[in-house]
This record gives structure tokens, sequence and C-alpha cells, in this order.
């Protein structure tokens, strides 16, 4: 695995093409994971070197499963661009704007949950109602292999279910509408809207693989420059690493680096 700090000569090249964005995920990544989402918080030095670079970068990004609103409330730093619900919704102007083809889909997400209530029973579970996603989450049940079948279970009885893509992350099982929309596509947006000539793209999970991608696909068929940075951690999922260009090892790097990066925007040699 290729650590990012044995290789900042090359990222710097991408750094100093311009304009240049930074897109980051949030939970795992700028945020140590925590036992509920509700208890995690921005690492208060991710958040002082992400307000810097906002003043020096054409584009800084927090793109997440959350929520747009949630996420904006987490960050609260002014001038950066907010990504929620995987790709799906942009926050904008001060409210919320969702991808077309997916306004269906708040019924069915609200079905579905309807239909997962027994698993609120296993002690530890919750159901996360994001508006046009859902989130089961299991992280502070005592047997994460039997909620996991659990829940699975459930999802595989449900009839609206059936309707969304799964994706198993970290403790947590996403439902989302079937729609080729991600965070993939969501970045080659704003890569395309931002016109960025260079890019970094920082990801601990597994929707954070078409992250990468997309920033593979920038770089093969753009004139653009940039990397995916893993985040590894015991619960990575093994796609996240294979995918990535470089790693740093868990939030406490993403800070040394965010503070390279920082050092660097300001005083280029
Ligand atoms: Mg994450």
């Amino acid at each position: 695995m290729s650590y990012v700090f044995n290789h900042l000569d090359l990222i710097k090249q991408a750094v100093s093409r311009f304009p240049f964005g930074l897109i980051t995920d949030v939970d795992g990544t700028i945020s140590q994971t925590a036992p509920t989402p509700q208890q995690a918080k921005i690492s208060p030095l991710c958040h002082y070197y992400l307000s810097n670079l906002c003043h020096h970068l054409a584009l800084v990004a927090a793109i997440s499963g959350r929520p747009a609103m949630e996420v904006r409330d987490m960050i609260k730093i002014e001038g950066m661009v907010y990504i929620g619900n995987h790709g799906l919704e942009r926050w904008a102007g001060g409210r919320s704007e969702f991808s077309k083809d997916v306004q269906d889909y708040f019924g069915v997400i609200k079905t579905v949950i309807e239909e997962l209530t027994p698993l609120l029973s296993i002690e530890g579970i919750s159901i996360e109602n994001k508006g046009v996603t859902a989130t089961i989450h299991y992280r502070i049940c005592h047997d994460h292999q039997l909620a996991e079948r659990r829940i699975l279970a459930a999802i595989e009885d449900s009839s609206q279910a059936k309707r969304l893509r799964i994706i198993q992350e970290r403790m947590a099982v996403d439902l989302l509408p079937p729609v080729e929309v991600n965070k993939g596509t969501a970045i080659l947006d704003l890569i395309r809207e931002y016109n960025l000539q260079g890019g970094i793209c920082l990801g601990d999970d597994l929707t954070d693989v078409d992250a990468f991608r997309a920033i593979h696909a920038a770089c093969h068929d753009l004139d653009f420059q940039g990397f995916a940075i893993g985040i590894t951690s015991q619960e990575m999922p093994k796609k996240l690493v294979e995918e990535a260009d470089f790693i740093l090892e868990g939030v406490n790097d993403v800070e040394r680096f965010l503070k390279w990066l920082s050092q660097t925007v300001l005083e280029p040699s």
C-alpha cells in the first residue's frame, strides 16, 4: 500500500494545477467513527484546515451518505459545497436539491421503513429515514454478524425493498433508489462544473469506491490530474484499498495531510 507521506512530490503536481478541488467524505474520514451517527463530530483540526483551504481552492466539497443538510450542519463552513445521500442530494442556496428521477422514492422509502419496523426489536438496531434513502445501523449491536443476517433477511422479505439498491457498508446497510447516481457521478459533475484541472478525493468506505473510480475516469478522459486517497481502518472494505492511489491511516493522518495541503497551497515552492 502506498502511503501518502511517501509520495508528496507526486501529489504536489496535482495540487499545483488550477483550478484545484478537494472532495472529502465525512464519517470515518474527517470525523472519527462514533457508536451512533448522532454522536459523530468533525475533527477540530480537519475543520480548521478545511476552513483555511476554502479560501484558497476553487472547490472544497464534502460528500456523504448523510442528508445534505445534516452534512452542512455538522461542518458549518461557509463556501463549502455539501453533497448528501451518496450524491443524490445537494445543499445549495439554503435548501436541498434532489437529483431528477428520485422524487418518486420518498414514498417507497417510507413504506420500506414501515415494513422493516420489526427489526427495531433487536437491541442496537436503528433505522434512519434520509428522505430518498434509508440506512439501517447496527454498530452498537452485541452480535454484528447476527444483526447483519437479520437485517438482510428482513430486506429479503420486504415487498418494496426489491425496488431499491442495497449496499452493505461499515456496520450499516443502505437502501437507495436504483438510479445511476452515486458519489462518482456527483464528483464528475463537480469536476465539470468547476472546470477542475486537479483534485484529491478522500474516503473510507464502499460508496467511496465510486468516487475513486470517477477520479480515475476524469484523469483518463479529461485534462485532469487527481488522486484517490483511501482512509484505512480495521473495518475497511478490501475494494477501497484496491481502488485507492494512496492511503492514510485513520482520521489523525487526514488531519496531518490537510495540514500539509494547507501549507502547500499557501506557500507554493
Ligand atoms: Mg465514510
